[in-house]
């Protein structure tokens, strides 16, 4: 087996990876090499070709294809070695801390060891069994991915009739696109009473098109015998459950899949870093680190992020934590807080702080509710928002002399009412 040794091994070459990589290279380490199972850098970005990335991180309005341009063009400038094509299979500490990635790439072995590794993976898409759609099995049913990859990268239509599940951003952003490819949208199937996605892409991708919005609704059974004929839809009640005699048949060619996306951990987790089951992700602390000393995660496989432009910073935040990691032998580990997820808090990232250190917080609420403020009960920070909705993401910065007021074990963040 072919093995070399690295200072950083960037696994993922999506926005995250990406950013980590030209980050890590600008402050000083020149040996790393960022690994990826595709031929092609960027990740999710380039089949995403509408607007809508890079307002913060560029301060432009780009595409998806247009912002992974912008970030390779950054790393060809480096002399980071990119081993496309290549899949990362697993992750081995040995006792003294050096790590091992083992994978292959086109049919051989490799194996990299490094003293520090930056996990990008990003995410998956879940399934129609993960979201408990029985029925036949015939073709026709596709994740968003799937169709998004099949139209805009290789031009081909799903379908002419459609019904898309899940409202996320993901499923409305789809319907747009078929709508504007000439295929009849015929329902947004949303299980939860209100919409899982930003209110402009509502107006913008559904109502712009009269696309009709089942809000309350699942759909209970796929139906077809080689491809698919119909989808049987039925209401649910406050506790997600079918209301008996509300199901109804709607005809369709295809079904669209945007029923969420899962953080790709499973190396991680293999290596023996913890799961946090609110994000999906691992459990990292302010330096982006793991439970395993030495290995990072960023972007979407650290939390399933609104915006590339998160996944991008939380890339250079890892880029950062690593190059203190690998300069300094190691991090500060004494004096660690948890975060404790209060009222209307569903997730929150990092999960502990050093409070030695600014810290970006990212996270997402339960339930939506109006005039509300999130409060950081301990160092008494409160931040008023004027709404707060599961679908978006809340990013805020608490300064690391605030964070040091911190005398106990632990930093409790609640939604409140004002
Ligand atoms: C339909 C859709 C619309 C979106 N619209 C917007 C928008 O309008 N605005 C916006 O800001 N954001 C949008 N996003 C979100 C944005 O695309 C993501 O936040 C971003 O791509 C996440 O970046 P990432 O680097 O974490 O993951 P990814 O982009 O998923 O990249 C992960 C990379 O890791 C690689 N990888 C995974 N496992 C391995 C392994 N074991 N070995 C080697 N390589 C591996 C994959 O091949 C992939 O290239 C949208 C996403 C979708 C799906």
């Amino acid at each position: 087996m072919r093995e070399k040794q690295r200072d950083l091994v960037i696994i993922g070459g999506g926005p995250a990876g990406l950013a980590a990589a030209v980050k890590a290279w600008n402050l000083g380490i020149k040996s790393i090499s960022l690994i990826d199972e595709s031929e092609r850098l960027g990740g999710l970005l380039p089949q995403c070709i509408h607007p809508g990335f890079g307002l913060h991180y560029f301060r432009e309005d780009l595409t998806g294809p247009e912002f992974a341009a912008r970030l390779i063009e950054r790393l060809r400038e480096t002399g980071v070695e990119v081993l496309s094509g290549a899949h990362a299979a697993q992750i081995e500490v040995e006792p003294g801390g050096l790590k091992k990635v083992y994978g292959y790439r086109y049919g051989e072995a490799f194996k990299i060891g490094s003293k520090a590794i930056i996990y990008a993976a990003g995410c998956r898409e879940r399934t129609r069994f993960e979201a408990g759609i029985l029925g036949d099995r015939p073709s026709g049913v596709y994740t968003a991915g799937e169709a998004q990859t099949l139209m805009d990268i290789y031009g081909i239509l799903p379908g002419k009739e459609i019904v898309i599940v899940g409202s996320g951003d993901v499923g409305l952003i789809m319907a747009r696109r078929f709508a504007l490819e000439g295929a009849r949208v015929k329902g947004v199937v949303e299980m939860m009473p209100y919409p899982g996605g930003l209110m402009r892409n509502i107006v913008q991708c559904l109502e712009d098109f009269a696309i009709p919005l089942y809000l309350s609704h699942i759909v209970a059974e796929i139906k077809g015998s080689r491809k698919v004929e119909s989808v049987k839809i039925a209401k649910v009640d406050d506790k997600l459950s079918p209301v008996e005699g509300s199901s109804f048949e709607i005809k369709c060619d295809a079904v669209i899949l945007a029923v969420g996306l899962k953080p790709r951990t499973e190396i991680l987790a293999r290596a023996g870093a913890l799961i946090d089951d609110a994000t999906g992700g691992p459990i990292v602390n302010d330096w982006l680190e793991t439970t395993i000393p030495g290995v990072f995660a960023a972007g979407n496989v650290l939390v399933v992020n609104d915006l590339v432009d998160y996944a991008a910073e939380q890339g250079e935040w890892a880029a950062e934590s690593a190059f203190k990691f690998i300069s300094e032998g190691d991090l500060p580990r004494s004096g660690v807080k948890r975060l404790i997820r209060g009222r209307n808090v569903r997730l929150i990232v990092p999960q502990l702080v050093s409070c030695l250190r600014d810290v970006v917080f990212y996270g997402r609420v339960s339930v939506p509710e109006e005039d509300v403020a999130i409060r950081f009960e301990e160092v008494g920070k409160v931040f008023r928002l004027p709404a707060v909705r599961p679908p978006e993401m809340f990013r805020i910065k608490i300064s690391a002399s605030d964070l040091s007021m911190l005398g106990g074990e632990k930093l409790t963040v609640n939604i409140v009412r004002v």
